[in-house]
């Protein structure tokens, strides 16, 4: 839709010329494309969000609410966003109106004794996190990245993260706000409505938190939100980090009353009850989980979703009970531990037994050397040097594949790199290739040719 010539004049009175247009091109950069998500909706799902009719950056709560009153008068759809790294912030008809806050970018204030920042929709969470620093205080920062607007996840998205252990959610972290609600009209809630300063979001009465934004938040159905109080919380490092590199081969050494640890649960309810220690005493400042969305168990069900035209993320429950897919995703980790437990029983500990175990009497053999039939291994054995030695390292399990990076050393005067590649049916190793290069350890690169050996 095009605007009417008085309307979009009438919004032009309100931004200026700099700070809106129409023209399709510049809209087109307003389109999301669904395909980005394509990873939760599968490849296939190729879609853009509607063209708005016009894009407005306002630069201040009166041309906001201004934009809101006009809006309401003629009837228009409008949408703010903030960073545009949610798809629910674009358009999602074609005669909507886009507002982009980015020019709304100030940090209005840092109380660094009531422990909140004020900040506007514009302000990236790096940026807050950075001054906050300096006076030994911090900000909890979504999953998504320190790119993303603090006052957009607090008061409109999610707002999960890393940091929730520690720092909270953004829900809780929400204090005052500014909001011009869909009406035009501006609320300022809690302790700011009564003259008080930002400190508090709540009161009197029921909680606005739970009108403006719910639980997750209302994605910019609720008017626009042009400032809020945010908590903040203590920061035991120093003001800055020095930071090594360049994105993305950066690092940054730990302060010194920091630790990093990587825990492995062995089941959720042990992950549940140290969650719960970890926060009880206070010590986790930040907590990542490592399974995520593609861990072993959801990994076949996703196969599906991204290489089944038809098959989107929705369909994930579907898949994760239909008996094939169980079926494969439970062969799949057991082929992964047989490999595992093959090997080193065969290699490192050196156990005879178990080649019945894990290998098939009829084993196919691909290596040039070495005769089919799982016998040979039996013979190796017990007539392996003092001196061999073999590392595994990376295990990759698809279907009924393992393929395992491994290190043989004392065989020769060189060590060898391998990748041994073996095909599994029913709990058995049957079929074996590999590949094998002498090891260098002056590369060209400086990078080793073998890492991340499973201890
Ligand atoms: C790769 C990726 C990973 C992610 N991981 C996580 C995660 O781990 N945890 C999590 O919680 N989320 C996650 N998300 C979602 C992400 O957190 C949110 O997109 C983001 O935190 C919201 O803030 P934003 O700056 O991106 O807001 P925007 O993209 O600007 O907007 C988010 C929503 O808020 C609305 N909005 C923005 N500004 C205003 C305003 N001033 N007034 C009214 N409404 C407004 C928009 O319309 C939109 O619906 C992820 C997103 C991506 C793309």
């Amino acid at each position: 839709m095009t605007l009417p010539k008085n309307v979009y004049k009438a919004l032009e009175d309100i931004v200026g010329a700099a700070n809106i247009s129409d023209d399709p091109a510049l809209l087109d950069s307003y389109r999301y494309s669904l395909a980005h998500t394509a990873i939760h909706l599968g490849p296939y799902y190729d879609t853009h969000t509607p063209r708005g009719a016009a894009v407005l950056l306002p630069g201040s709560t009166e041309e906001v609410q201004a934009i809101v009153k006009l809006c309401n008068r003629y009837k228009i759809k409008f949408k703010a966003s903030s960073t545009f790294w949610s798809a629910q912030g674009y358009p999602s008809e074609d005669d909507t109106i886009q507002l982009d806050m980015r020019r709304m970018d100030r940090i209005l204030e840092i109380d660094e004794k009531n422990m909140h920042a004020v900040v506007e929709p514009g302000v990236i969470a790096a940026t807050l996190q950075a001054e906050a620093m300096k006076v030994g205080l911090n900000t909890h920062i979504p999953g998504s990245g320190c790119s993303c607007s603090p006052l957009a996840s607090a008061t409109s998205y999610f707002g999960s993260g890393p940091g929730n252990l520690y720092g909270g959610w953004y829900y809780d972290n929400l204090l005052g706000m500014e909001w011009v609600m869909p009406t035009g009209e501006i609320l300022r809630t809690g302790s700011l409505g009564s003259g008080c300063g930002w400190f508090c979001g709540e009161g009197p009465g029921p909680s606005m938190k739970g009108v403006a934004r719910g639980f997750l938040g209302a994605k910019g159905a609720m008017g626009v939100f042009t400032k809020c109080a945010i908590k903040l919380f203590a920061w035991p490092g120093p003001a800055t980090l020095p930071v090594e590199g360049t994105i993305p081969a950066y690092k940054v050494s730990l302060p010194d009353r920091l630790r990093a640890y990587t825990l492995a649960f062995p089941s959720w309810k042990a992950w549940a009850d140290a969650a719960h220690l970890i926060w009880d005493t206070g010590i986790g400042y930040l907590a990542h989980r490592q399974f995520s969305m593609f861990g072993r168990d959801l990994k076949y069900a996703m196969v599906k979703i991204l290489t089944e035209p038809t098959r989107t993320l929705g369909d994930l429950g579907e898949l994760l009970e239909d008996p094939e897919v169980q079926r494969v995703t439970e062969e799949s980790i057991r082929d992964f531990q047989i490999v595992l437990a093959g090997m080193k029983g065969l290699f490192i500990t050196r156990d005879a037994s178990v080649i019945d175990k894990y290998w098939s009497p009829t084993y196919v053999q691909h290596n040039p050397a070495v005769p089919n039939g799982s016998a040979v291994l039996k013979g190796w054995v017990g007539s392996l040097s003092p001196d061999f030695k073999y590392e595994p390292g990376m295990v990759v399990a698809e279907g009924d594949l393992v393929m395992m990076h491994g290190r043989y050393s004392g065989m020769g005067p060189k060590a060898m790199i391998s990748v041994d590649i073996f095909r599994l049916t029913k709990g058995k190793i049957v079929e074996h290739w590999d590949i094998l290069q002498e090891e260098t350890v002056k590369t060209v690169s400086g990078n080793p040719m073998f890492s991340n050996p499973q201890k």
